[in-house]
């Protein structure tokens, strides 16, 4: 039987893969059309949604997880289907879940991180911020990672909201993060945590900072926290144009001001050491050392870029994180830009490596344009792709239904996948809150695939 899809009795199938703000917003814009009816099905790999919302954002900031009240809301409209523990490219391939779906839209971020590129990054002790977020947030994914905080000072690579995430987790008092919903494994680490100081490495400098004026405010409110910066760089930098800018202003203006505030008193330093790039990551087995060079900055048709003058440094430490962007994991099946780490496209059109459009096939968020921005700036680039959309959908023949929730559901089953419904994912909610609330913290998570499964199970067993 064929008929237009995006009737009542032919509702357009949109299959969503990923469930973090770019999905959601993705699915709300779907839900908002009046003149195309819709079923909305998003897939997550793990059993638990909202993405970054969860295991991204830092404990610490949990006024910004309250966006998950809204995407519950969509979740819970009747149109839309949330599916947990369903890998697309994985136990199930992109080529058969785009035959169950009139469209298939990607929404799975940048979960995956970049090499600096230098001799040593693979010792142990170096670490991309990208785990060390995950661990603290209790992504399944980090579970078993070890961070070794028995050394005194630690190294974070790159001058990004994530670096300053990663130092505050650092230099913060445990109890301070014991209330919020910081993974258990991750709080007891930092409690008995010996690093005493943290360098900051940027390879450009101080007027080229990526990280926010309100999250640099927030690591010089710390009061038991010391800043270190070169005096002598952030003159340099506020003669700089760039340095002129209000927002840039404010932020040489407030490092200049802490650096200045005498803390004797402080448990932690944080040292801001710009223009400056690693050369290797040294050590016999483990970290010891990071072999620093000084930077120019050159005028360069991409804008100004760090230029080695070959005059050397090495600042001992322990751990290294490396906090120089997120990237996009390719999945089977669907084109991939390996130089950017996002899925090519044009307006959230998946385009192949020919340049011809992939029928079906869109992408939002992260895997589209890279990481950057903060998670309200996902609503408007998922608008802009459900346009197109909806715009191609709006022009599709008259055809039969495209699969099923039904023929979903059998695919999954032929697998061996156990899918987690939403309402499961509300239970687990619920178990975490409370788990959280007579520990006296904002929810206790569960921090492995199997503990949430096992969760599940037991509540169905009689
Ligand atoms: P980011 O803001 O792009 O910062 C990346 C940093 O890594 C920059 O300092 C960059 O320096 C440096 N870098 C990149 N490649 C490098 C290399 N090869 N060697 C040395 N340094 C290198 O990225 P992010 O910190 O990962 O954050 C991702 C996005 O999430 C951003 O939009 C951020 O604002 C957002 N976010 C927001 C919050 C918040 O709202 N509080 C928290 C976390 C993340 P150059 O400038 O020289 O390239």
């Amino acid at each position: 039987m064929s008929a237009l899809p995006g009737q009542p009795d032919r509702p357009l199938r949109i299959g969503i893969v990923g469930s973090g703000p770019a999905a959601f917003y993705a699915a709300e814009a779907c839900t908002r059309q009046r003149d195309l009816a819709v079923e909305i099905d998003l897939y997550e790999r793990l059993p638990v949604p909202y993405g970054l919302v969860r295991h991204g954002v830092a404990p610490d900031h949990q006024k910004i997880k309250s966006v998950a009240r809204a995407f519950e809301k969509t979740a819970r409209d009747a149109r839309v289907r949330w599916l947990g523990n369903v890998e697309i490219g994985g136990a199930v391939r992109h080529e058969e879940l785009l035959e169950a779906q009139d469209q298939l839209l990607y929404a799975t971020g940048c979960a995956g991180d970049r090499k600096l590129g230098v001799p040593g990054e693979s010792l142990a002790g170096s670490h991309a911020a990208t785990a060390f977020v995950g661990w603290y947030n209790g992504h399944p994914d980090y579970e078993a990672a070890r961070f070794d905080l028995s050394c005194e000072r630690a190294v974070v690579v790159g001058a990004g909201n994530v670096a300053l995430d990663v130092v505050r987790m650092l230099v913060k008092r445990p109890d301070d993060l014991a209330q919020t919903d910081i993974a258990g494994h991750a709080l007891a680490e930092l409690r008995a945590s010996r690093v005493r100081e943290v360098f900051v490495v940027a390879r450009r400098g101080a007027e080229h900072a990526a990280f926010g004026a309100s999250e640099l405010e927030e690591l010089v409110e710390l009061d038991d926290v010391a800043l270190d910066v070169d005096p002598a760089e952030i003159a340099r930098a506020l003669a700089t144009p760039a340095g002129e800018v209000p927002t840039t202003r404010r932020k040489l203006l407030l490092l200049a001001e802490a650096a200045r505030t005498p803390r004797p008193h402080a448990r932690r330093r944080v040292c801001f050491r710009f223009l400056r790039s690693p050369t290797a990551i040294e050590g016999r087995d483990t970290v010891e050392s990071v072999a620093l060079e000084v930077n120019d900055l050159v005028e360069t048709s991409r804008g100004p870029e760090a230029r080695g003058t070959g005059a050397r440094e090495s600042v001992p430490a322990g751990l290294v994180l490396r906090s120089v962007r997120y990237a996009g994991v390719p999945i089977p099946g669907v084109p991939f830009d390996d130089e950017r780490g996002v899925i090519p496209n044009q307006l959230g059109r998946v385009v192949g490596p020919g340049g011809a459009v992939v029928p079906r096939v869109y992408c939002t968020g992260w895997i589209q344009r890279g990481p950057s921005g903060v998670i309200g700036t996902n609503k408007s680039g998922a608008q802009a792709t459900v346009e197109a959309m909806l715009e191609d959908a709006r022009r599709l023949a008259p055809s039969p239904p495209r699969g099923s929730r039904a023929t979903v559901d059998e695919l999954l089953r032929a697998r061996g996948v156990r899918p987690v419904t939403f309402a499961e994912w509300e239970h687990l909610d619920a178990l975490e809150l409370a788990a959280g609330q007579r520990l006296g913290r904002v929810r206790d998570k569960l921090t492995s695939v199997s503990a949430m499964l096992r969760a599940l199970e037991e509540r169905s067993s009689p």
